[in-house]
C-alpha cells in the first residue's frame, strides 16, 4: 500500500437539516448550525489546509438495519433528515478509516444517543442511533474486526448506545454525564456496568448539577484516557454533545468552550459526532470552534464565548461526587475480568431483565423482556419481546431474536430454533431476526401475519 505523503488533517461533514424539526420554536432545531456554520466562517477555518468539508451520503435501510428493529419498518420512523445525519456519521467513518483524513467531525442532526436497539418512535429527540450506525457500517467492512470506543460527553446519559452496546465485548462505551437523578433521561449510574457478554465495557460516570470544565477533565484524565489505553480500540468516537455549556437552557452544568477544546485535546479522538447542546448562540459557534481547532492540533487558547462570567471557571477543586465515582470506575475496571458473571447475572443458562421505557417525543410506552443467553464461547444471542402503546392506544407487539458479532455454532443455531418457534407463535404483529455478520440473509426477516 502506498502511503500518501499528505493527508488532510480533518474532515468536516455538515447537516444542518433544513426541513426537519420537532416544532418550530423547539430547541433542536436547524439555527444549532447555522450559526455554527458562520462562526466557522468569519474564522476562516475551512481555508486552513489541513481542513476539507465532504458531503454526507445517504444511508441505506440497510445500513439502519445494521443497528435497530424499527417498528413497523425503517420507512415508517425515518424521515430523509434522519437517513442523512446516520449517512453524514458514516461518511466522517468512511473518510477516516480510509486514511482519506485523520480525523473527522460530523455536524449534523437530527442527533441520535437517546436511540435504543428496538425503535417504536423518538425518544429525547432522536430516532437513529447515528453513531451506531456508523460503527456497524465500519465494522461490517471489517468483517466484524474492529474495536471502537465510543466516549459521550452530551450532558445527557447516552441511554441508546448503552442499549446497543451493552453486551458487546468489542465496544467500550463510557458516558460522562449530568446526574441521571436530575436530568433526562434518568439513567447512567455507576453500577450499570453491561451485560454478560461484556461486563466493565459499559462505564457511566454522573457528574452533580453544576460540574464544569474540572470535573469533566477530571474523569477524562482519571477514567476514561487509562481505560482507553488498557482497551486499545482501533478507533476512538467522541459522542460530542455541547449542552454541558453554563449558558444552556435544558441543563444546569458549567463547562466552556475552553473546556471542550481541552477535553477533545486530551481525549484526541478519530471522530467526533455532534450530539446536543441547545444554546445555539452562546455556545455552539464557539464550542464547535474550539473542537476543530484542537481536533487540527491548531492553537484554540483564543477561543471564548462573549458572556463569559467571571468564576465559571473555578480553581480546579474536583467535586467529591465525581472523585468517588471515579475511584469506584477505577476498581471495576481493574478487577473486571476476575468477576465471574454468574454472581452478577445468576447462574442460570440466560440471563433476563425486563424494563420500561418511555419515547418522550412521541408519547410511547413500551414494555420489554429481554433474554441473553449466558455463553463461555461468544457474547450469546438474544430475545427480545417488545409491547408498546401509544397516546391512541395503537399498540404493537413484536419479538426479535439476535445474534452478535462472532456468535458460536450453538448460539447460531439456538437463535434459529428461537426465530422458528416465535414465527409460529400467532401473538407477534412481526418477528425480526438481526444478524450482522451474515450477509447471505437479509438482516431482518419477519414472519408472522402469513407473510413469507
Ligand atoms: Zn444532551
Ligand atoms: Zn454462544
Amino acid at each position: 500500500m502506498v502511503k500518501m505523503a499528505t493527508k488532510t488533517k480533518l474532515g468536516l461533514v455538515f447537516f444542518p437539516a433544513f426541513d426537519w424539526a420537532i416544532a418550530p420554536d423547539h430547541p433542536e432545531r436547524e439555527e444549532r448550525l447555522l450559526y455554527t456554520r458562520d462562526q466557522i466562517r468569519e474564522e476562516g477555518l475551512l481555508d486552513l489546509p489541513g481542513i476539507v468539508e465532504f458531503r454526507p451520503q445517504i444511508a441505506t435501510r440497510q445500513d439502519i438495519e445494521r443497528v435497530h428493529i424499527c417498528v413497523p419498518s425503517v420507512e415508517k420512523v425515518c424521515t430523509e433528515s434522519h437517513l442523512i445525519a446516520a449517512g453524514g456519521t458514516i461518511t466522517a467513518g468512511e473518510l477516516v478509516v480510509s486514511g482519506q483524513t485523520e480525523r473527522a467531525f460530523a455536524l449534523l442532526r437530527p442527533p441520535g444517543h437517546h436511540a435504543l436497539r428496538i425503535v417504536h418512535g423518538s425518544r429525547g429527540f432522536c430516532t437513529i442511533n447515528i453513531e451506531a450506525v456508523m460503527v456497524e457500517y465500519l465494522r461490517k467492512l471489517h468483517n466484524g474486526r474492529l474495536r471502537v470506543a465510543i466516549v459521550d460527553t452530551d450532558a445527557h446519559h447516552a441511554d441508546g448506545t448503552q442499549d446497543i452496546y451493552y453486551n458487546d465485548p468489542d465496544v467500550l462505551h463510557i458516558s460522562i454525564h449530568q446526574d441521571g437523578r436530575t436530568l433526562y433521561p434518568g439513567t447512567g449510574a455507576v453500577d450499570e456496568l453491561g451485560g454478560p457478554g461484556a461486563y466493565g465495557l459499559t462505564l457511566n460516570v454522573p457528574l452533580p448539577p453544576g460540574s464544569g470544565d474540572a470535573e469533566v477533565l477530571y474523569a477524562v484524565e482519571h477514567l476514561v484516557l487509562p481505560v482507553l489505553r488498557d482497551f486499545q480500540p482501533d478507533l476512538i468516537i467522541n459522542a460530542a454533545g455541547q449542552d454541558n455549556h453554563f449558558t444552556d437552557p435544558i441543563t444546569n452544568m458549567k463547562v466552556t468552550a475552553q473546556g471542550y477544546a481541552r477535553l477533545t485535546e486530551l481525549l484526541a479522538p478519530d471522530l467526533v459526532v455532534l450530539e446536543g447542546g441547545y444554546s445555539i448562540e452562546g455556545a455552539l459557534p464557539y464550542v464547535n470552534v474550539g473542537i476543530i481547532l484542537a481536533l487540527a492540533g491548531l492553537d484554540y487558547t483564543g477561543v471564548r464565548e462573549p458572556e463569559l462570567p467571571p468564576g465559571v471557571q473555578k480553581d480546579g477543586r474536583v467535586h467529591e461526587a465525581v472523585v468517588r465515582n471515579v475511584a469506584f470506575l477505577q476498581e471495576v475496571w481493574a478487577r473486571r475480568q476476575e468477576i465471574d458473571p454468574a454472581a452478577v447475572f445468576g447462574g442460570g443458562n440466560y440471563y433476563r431483565r425486563k424494563r420500561h421505557l418511555y419515547y418522550d417525543t412521541d408519547d410511547i410506552h413500551e414494555v420489554q423482556v429481554e433474554a441473553i443467553k449466558m455463553c463461555a464461547a461468544c457474547s450469546g444471542y438474544r430475545e427480545l419481546h417488545s409491547f408498546a402503546e401509544d397516546r391512541r392506544r395503537k399498540q404493537a407487539r413484536i419479538a426479535a431474536v439476535l445474534l452478535p458479532w462472532h456468535a458460536c455454532p450453538a448460539c447460531r443455531q439456538q437463535a434459529e430454533e428461537a426465530f422458528a418457534r416465535l414465527a409460529a407463535e400467532p401473538d407477534w404483529d412481526d418477528v425480526y431476526y438481526q444478524n450482522p455478520a451474515d450477509p447471505q440473509r437479509p438482516l431482518v426477516s419477519k414472519a408472522g401475519r402469513g407473510e413469507s
